[in-house]
């Protein structure tokens, strides 16, 4: 066990969800933490700390959540958000826009992005991101570890995706292409420096090809063969647009779905980023190999790309997780904004009691968790789980009045942690991260982005 000074309670809690299989939501509540772990929940009088000492927080009656989870991002496009050449187009013309002024980006470039990525997703309540970096330009090497550097600086609970592209085309030019060589050689040494499979680890890794209209069957296979020998996660974007149905119909002979599993992507440690345009019988098999689906409404409305069928996944037995997806498309990394637009999103395909607050939380929470390998330890707030804890005030201007305050989280404006606290350890206290000079932060990331904008 560790020392007292590792210890943490948490008291006046007012609403406590703590995302079990019960789904409770406790009022009145406290959590006691331990060297990075849950150690006692509780509701009514909390433990006496005067005499065993660590430290003690107040919530102040505020609502505390899991730590979010975060399953699909590109913390780079922050460097071109609301980029105005792209701001009114659909996914592939999009991309075609949005790649060349990266041409020059550098370790540094993606530390800094990192670091903004991570700021903006802790202040909204998250805990564990991924991010999926597929840019690889011959001017830039580390990117990936410098992705691991931030998150190390941040505190933040970090899955690095190895992206990769191995085919140029009118989308992706020739400049961002790797070998399979490469990318294999790349993916196994960061496996072997950062890749942590512990419970409560701080650092994965998974493998990452970019989609369908940019990686091969070698790539795809070879990515599948090494995630299943080395147990990594594995993730591509899928399902997007119709337009890259039409591509695999025309380049590949068949479906994505069918390509992917000719490939060996047909197991349980695949999310895919979007699926939004499967048929009944692809979602079908899809929870049948109990695959997940990175939902990202945000960006799917900002491209126009469509409304991927949530609950049809959720009983065909898949995971449904949520992600931000790149700030290029977002254009913001907000997590609990994520989860209101998704219950907002379900709604409008299927009316007013397609999602619930708790079935929207659910997807940032315990299915984020499901879908990037970490049931066992991320996403609820149980004895013997990780201590990951967002902590939101109970009422502020733009939820003053409301009946429920615990709906009001989402049925009202988005707002930011007060408290946030990953693997034990305080991270925002009193709504402002600790130990970031954000205007340092931010000066350095506008200088970048003005750099890489004019690029163009
Ligand atoms: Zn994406």
């Amino acid at each position: 066990m560790g020392s007292s000074d590792d210890r943490l309670l948490i008291k006046n809690i007012g609403y406590l969800a703590t995302m079990d299989a019960g789904r409770s939501l406790r009022r009145d509540a406290w959590v006691e933490t331990q060297s990075g772990w849950i150690t006692a929940i509780g509701s009514g009088k909390p433990p006496e700390y005067k005499e065993v000492g660590g430290k003690v927080i107040d919530a102040g009656g505020g609502i505390a959540l899991p730590g979010l989870i975060n399953t699909h991002h590109h913390f780079y496009q922050n460097l071109a958000r609301a980029y105005t050449p792209a701001t009114d187009l659909p996914l592939l013309p999009w991309l075609v826009c949005i790649t060349p002024p990266f041409r020059g980006l550098t370790a540094d470039d993606v530390f800094i992005a990192a670091k903004v990525a991570m700021a903006e997703l802790m202040l909204s309540g998250c805990t564990t991101t991924v991010d999926h970096h597929y840019l690889f330009p011959k001017s830039g090497s580390g990117l990936i570890e410098a992705e691991f550097s931030a998150a190390v600086e941040m505190g933040m609970r970090f899955h690095a995706g190895r992206g990769s592209m191995d085919v140029a085309s009118e989308i992706i030019p020739e400049w961002a292409i790797e070998t399979v060589d490469e990318i294999m050689n790349d993916c196994q040494q960061l496996h072997d420096r950062y890749h942590d499979p512990a419970r409560g680890s701080m650092n994965r890794l998974f493998l990452a090809p970019s989609a369908l209209t940019c990686a091969s069957h070698t790539l795809l296979t070879e990515s599948a063969r090494m995630a299943a020998s080395l147990d990594l996660g594995l993730h591509t974007h899928c399902g997007e647009t119709r337009e890259e149905d039409q591509y695999a119909l025309e380049h590949l002979g068949k479906r994505q779905l069918p390509f992917l599993a000719e490939c060996g992507w047909e197991t349980d440690r695949v999310w895919l980023a979007h699926g939004i345009h499967f048929d009944s019988g692809e979602i079908a098999h899809l929870g049948q190999r109990k695959m997940g689906i990175a939902h990202c409404p945000c960006s799917n409305m900002r491209l126009g790309s469509g409304v991927c069928r949530v609950s049809d996944l959720q009983k065909a037995g898949a995971k449904v997780g949520l992600g931000v997806d790149g700030s290029a498309s977002n254009d913001s990394g907000h997590m609990l904004n994520e989860a209101r637009q998704a219950l907002l999103l379900a709604r409008v395909t299927r009316g007013a009691g397609a999602m619930s607050t708790m079935d929207a939380i659910e997807l940032a929470t315990t299915e984020g968790a499901a879908c990037i390998g970490r049931r066992d330890d991320l996403g609820s707030l149980e004895v013997g789980k990780c201590a990951d804890l967002a902590i939101f005030p109970a009422e502020d201007l733009f939820s003053s009045g409301a009946e429920n305050v615990f709906e009001a989280l989402l049925l009202c404006f988005p707002r930011q942690v007060q408290t946030l606290i990953i693997n034990g350890k305080v991270r925002v206290e009193e709504g402002r991260i600790k130990n970031l000079n954000l205007a340092n932060l931010l000066a350095k990331h506008r200088k970048i982005a003005d750099r890489i904008q004019n690029r163009g």
